[in-house]
């Protein structure tokens, strides 16, 4: 692997105007980390890449790299580009066992974050290197949101997860208040009761677009982001039709393989699929096959009934009448797209969505409502881990600067309650028993 590397970063042409920089959204100074890898200053380019971005060795595996950073490589015009992601990821995965560093020295004020996805890791992970006592809620049991219960093990192994949790947060002391759904018992008022200065909202989107056809309630059919969560709960059979050709379908699609599913079709509304390059032909190369200009109109216990679609003028599909077959199936994954859930939004007020439910927010993600802040998917629609790091960056120095603009918060209404030792409370308890 480290020759693999080092024979890659030899073939970086350093240019002047770095296109390669230019494009990755969160502005990696590639040049400089090969230069200081040639230079055998492995450590120094680790932290480079840290310090720019915490979630440097997620994206080194899941960025759309054909389309950023390698897509831009002046050396892919002729022939095959610099491939930045396997350098990134031997650096960032090989530095990360250096970072052991404790806690900043505390600032005194607290910030919540509702979501441990890319976008509240991002925060979280920042404000704490400034001092401030970071709460990190999610309804789930374990950090990463779509990184750890969308983007199958296989992309995106649980072990890259499990050290982010220990070196970004544990050694950080930043706390993670796991199965803890804001908007339900806990609400984002009770948090700002609680002492946290701000609150940074990253929920993602969570709610499955559905299709609103017959049949979608029935037991062997699911949704791509339900299906992906935990695939080993679902018996959907050996022959799976995938609705839907985006990245995630081929992340379901070549899940149900792996869970032993033998027949797995993609049905794509028209001829171009919307996955990546890569993400189809993975898809491709593992048995996956496609079925192109079809509209769903049905499923059926023993399969889905097809239409052959047609575009109009307007670029509007319909189905052609007439050309309806039922292709016979044992289970359906619909994968097209996820949308916000309300409950967070219907529960605090004065924070203001757009009509498709997206938090407002100005550029440095202040919503409508002052204190709380929003980036990722949830405020800007679904996009990349990237971006939600890169839009989060930003956001994290504005609540810095929200939160610097107060005093210092109360931590209690009871700050002359004297203290009752353990073995005085233990015996009192004993009495009372
Ligand atoms: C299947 C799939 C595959 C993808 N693959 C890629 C890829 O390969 N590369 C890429 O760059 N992008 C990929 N994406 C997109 C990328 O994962 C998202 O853009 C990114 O995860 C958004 O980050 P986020 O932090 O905004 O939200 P999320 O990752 O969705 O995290 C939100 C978190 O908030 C929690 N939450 C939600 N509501 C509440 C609440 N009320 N209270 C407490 N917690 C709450 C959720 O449990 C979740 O943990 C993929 C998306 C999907 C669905």
């Amino acid at each position: 692997m480290a020759l693999h590397v080092m024979e890659e970063a030899n073939r970086c042409l350093g240019c002047k105007k770095p296109r390669c920089q230019e494009g990755c959204p969160i502005h990696t100074n590639i040049p400089e980390v090969i230069r200081l890898l040639k230079a055998n200053r492995l450590n120094d380019a680790g932290w480079m890449l840290f310090e720019n971005n915490p979630l440097t060795t997620v994206c080194a595996l899941v960025c759309n790299h054909e389309n950023q950073c390698e897509g831009h490589c002046v050396r892919g015009i002729k022939d095959s580009p610099v491939h930045f992601s396997i350098i990134e990821s031997y650096i960032s995965s090989t530095y990360a066992n250096q970072m052991t560093k404790g806690p900043a020295k505390p600032n005194g004020r607290r910030a919540a974050v509702i979501g441990a996805g890319p976008a509240g890791l991002t925060i979280a992970i920042i404000l704490a290197r400034y001092g401030y006592k970071m709460t990190i809620f999610d309804c789930r049991d374990k950090i990463g949101g779509v990184l750890r219960y969308g983007i199958p093990d296989f992309r995106l192994p649980d072990s890259v997860l499990d050290d982010l949790a220990y070196r970004h947060l544990e050694l950080k002391g930043i706390e993670f208040r796991p199965n803890t759904y804001i908007g339900s018992a806990i609400t984002i008022d009770d948090l700002f009761r609680d002492g946290y200065q701000s609150v940074f909202v990253g929920a993602g989107l969570w709610k499955p677009r559905r299709l609103n056809i017959r049949g979608e309630s029935l037991g062997h059919v699911t949704y791509a982001i339900n299906y992906l969560a935990s695939p080993s709960a679902f018996r959907l059979g050996e022959r799976i039709l995938v609705i839907g050709t985006g990245n995630s379908a081929m992340d379901c699609a070549r899940t149900a393989i792996r869970q032993g599913a033998r027949f797995v079709t993609c049905v794509n509304l028209t001829d171009k699929l919307t996955a990546s390059q890569y993400e189809s032909s993975y898809a491709r190369l593992e048995g996956v096959s496609f079925l192109y200009n079809k509209c769903t109109l049905e499923i059926r216990q023993d399969g889905v009934i097809l239409a052959d679609s047609q575009v109009d003028e307007a670029g509007q599909v319909s189905p052609i009448p007439g050309t309806e077959k039922l292709y016979p199936c044992t289970g359906v994954i619909v994968a097209v797209s996820q949308g916000a859930e309300s409950n967070l939004v219907s529960t605090t007020r004065d924070i203001d969505t757009s009509k498709t439910g997206l938090l407002t927010v100005d550029e440095d993600g202040h919503t409508s409502r002052p204190g709380v802040f929003a980036a990722g998917d949830a405020a800007s629609g679904a996009r990349t881990v990237v971006e939600a790091v890169a839009n989060s960056k930003r956001v994290a120095e504005a609540m810095h600067e929200y939160m610097q603009s107060l005093p210092l918060p109360r931590t209690t209404d009871y700050p002359d309650a004297p203290v009752v030792s353990f073995a005085e409370a233990s015996a009192q308890a004993e009495q009372e028993l």
